[in-house]
């Protein structure tokens, strides 16, 4: 048994080591990436489900890494995250998006996602006043996305941060709303203009009624708060239909169309011809 023992904290050890060299790589080859130009923006449309028509789209990072092809965010957020080149990062995210908005046509929403590190930084309010101004975006076009996890920390600056956006125009959504441990009593933390329900309550909706029951009341919430909701991760008709018998506003979703980069840009025509 002792025997035993050693070999799986052998193994344990090398795994710790596979993981800590696989987060140094991530990080030099990240700073190569912001460098190098490797990064790029996707765009997911949201459609409102009484109209059909097409009302924002989320800009969506993304990685394309000379080796591994294109890595999606969940797999360098976390270094970004921990070494604070998120910021910087960020921040390009921030200045790309508005200035692809800038140049196609329409007067849709576009959606930033923020991280902790990112609605913490002194400079946050500053860089997305230059480029709003520099881009001449309607401020209430934008909006961004965080989680609960920006209003988990304990400084008083991301809520003064979250405060300044808004006095500039932008809107503020709370995403993935319902798989944190205590989602409401962060709304009454922030008054948000947005829940996005989590893509998990929709994935059941038509098989589970639990989850049904759940994206119900997720919507009946917010509206009674005076907020829009959107549901996420929408992947086929019914989930749709059924979306927009509980009232959910709106809605995005592989099954509407998957998030592209603004060369292939999906217009709003193509996007309603398709559904
Ligand atoms: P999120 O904000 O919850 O974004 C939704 C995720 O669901 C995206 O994953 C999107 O591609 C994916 N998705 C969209 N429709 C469907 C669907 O029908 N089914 C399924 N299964 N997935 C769908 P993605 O692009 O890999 O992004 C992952 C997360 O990374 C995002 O989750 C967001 O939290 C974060 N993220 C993305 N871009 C940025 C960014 O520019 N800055 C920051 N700070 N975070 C970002
Ligand atoms: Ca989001
Ligand atoms: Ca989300
Ligand atoms: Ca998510």
């Amino acid at each position: 048994a002792k025997a035993k023992g050693r070999d799986t904290i052998a193994l344990y050890d090398h795994a710790m080591d596979h993981a800590a060299r696989e987060r140094r790589e991530i990080e030099t080859d990240l700073r190569e990436a912001v460098a190098r130009d490797q990064l790029n923006i996707h765009y997911q449309p949201v459609i409102d489900l009484d109209s059909g028509q097409v009302s924002g789209y989320e800009a969506l990072l993304r990685w394309y890494h000379p080796q591994r092809g294109v890595v999606r965010p969940d797999d360098f957020l976390g270094v970004a995250e921990e070494t604070g080149m998120i910021v910087p990062i960020g921040e390009w995210v921030i200045r790309k998006a508005l200035e692809e908005t800038s140049r196609w046509s329409g007067d849709f929403r576009i959606a930033i996602n923020l991280s902790p590190t990112q609605v913490r930084s002194p400079h946050l309010v500053d860089v997305v006043a230059r480029a709003i101004h520099a881009y001449g975006i309607r401020p209430a076009r934008v909006e961004f996305e965080i989680t609960e996890h920006v209003l988990m920390q304990k400084s008083n600056v991301c809520v003064g941060n979250l405060e300044k956006l808004r006095e500039l125009g932008a809107k503020i959504a709370l995403d993935d709303f319902g798989v944190g441990y205590s989602s409401l009593s962060y709304l009454r933390r922030f008054p948000f203009d947005r829940i996005k329900i989590d893509k998990d309550f929709v994935e059941g909706i038509e098989t589970c009624s639990d989850n049904k029951a759940i994206v119900s009341s997720i919507t009946r919430l917010a509206e009674a708060l005076g907020m829009a909701a959107t549901a996420e991760g929408v992947e086929t008709r019914g989930q749709l239909d059924l979306l927009r018998e509980l009232g959910c506003q709106e809605a995005q979703g592989y099954l509407i169309c998957e998030p592209v980069p603004g060369e292939n840009f999906a217009t709003a025509d193509a996007v309603e011809a398709a559904m």
